[in-house]
């Protein structure tokens, strides 16, 4: 069956991780807004260089933008069979959009799963992932930026899906292979 997948959770929830170990796992891509404007802001495009200035201050990036970024990324061969998004839905907009997009496909969602995590410990985890990746937007200040817009516009979300029945909450704190075991075993019942 083709698994496509939503992945919530706070920035430092190990959406990143533990959706690329998922990906693999289903045989499916791993699409990461955030990585793929880091791509784009690193090799120099005019679309890395337009998300810059947002990124560099934890606001998201304009939907219009996003939105078509995603779009054209859906509509690559390799998605057909299924994917797992990271990063996307971002706001509710956004949520309304997707849908928009998977009727044109005439695809369903297999669920939005979310990684729930301490705020607290996220930080934690975001400060130290920045010593090892260096990533810019990784300092404590934009960090907490994030944090707010999460709280704002991406929370949200959740009561969305959650209202559809297809929420799927998996507690984010524990070993990378205990996240991986609850999120097999919690998602098991949308994939089959
Ligand atoms: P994290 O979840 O740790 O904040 P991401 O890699 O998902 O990190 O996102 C990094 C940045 O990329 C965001 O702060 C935002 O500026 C931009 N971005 C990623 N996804 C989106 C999106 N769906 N809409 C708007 N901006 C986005």
């Amino acid at each position: 069956m083709s698994a496509r997948l939503v992945l919530l959770g706070p920035p430092g929830s190990g959406k990143g991780t533990q959706g690329a170990l998922l990906a693999d796992f289903l045989g499916v891509p791993e699409i990461s807004t955030g990585a793929i404007f880091r791509k784009n802001l690193s090799e120099g495009t005019p679309l890395g260089l337009e998300a810059q200035t947002y990124m560099s201050q934890g606001h998201l990036v304009p939907d219009s933008v996003t939105n078509a970024m995603v779009a054209d990324r859906l509509s690559q061969p390799d998605a057909a069979d299924g994917f797992i998004l990271d990063g996307y839905p971002r706001n509710v907009e956004q949520a309304g959009v997707l849908d928009q997009m998977l009727a044109e496909h005439g695809w369903t969602l297999s669920a939005a799963l979310e990684l729930d995590l301490d705020e607290e410990l996220a930080v934690k985890r975001m400060l130290h992932r920045a010593e090892i990746e260096g990533r810019a937007d990784d300092t404590e200040p934009v960090i907490r930026e994030r944090l707010t817009v999460y709280h704002q516009q991406t929370e949200p979300i959740s009561s969305l899906y959650k209202a559809r029945g297809d929420l799927v909450v998996v507690d984010g704190d524990g070993t990378l292979e205990q996240v991986t075991e609850r999120i097999k075993a919690a998602l098991a019942p949308y994939l089959s």
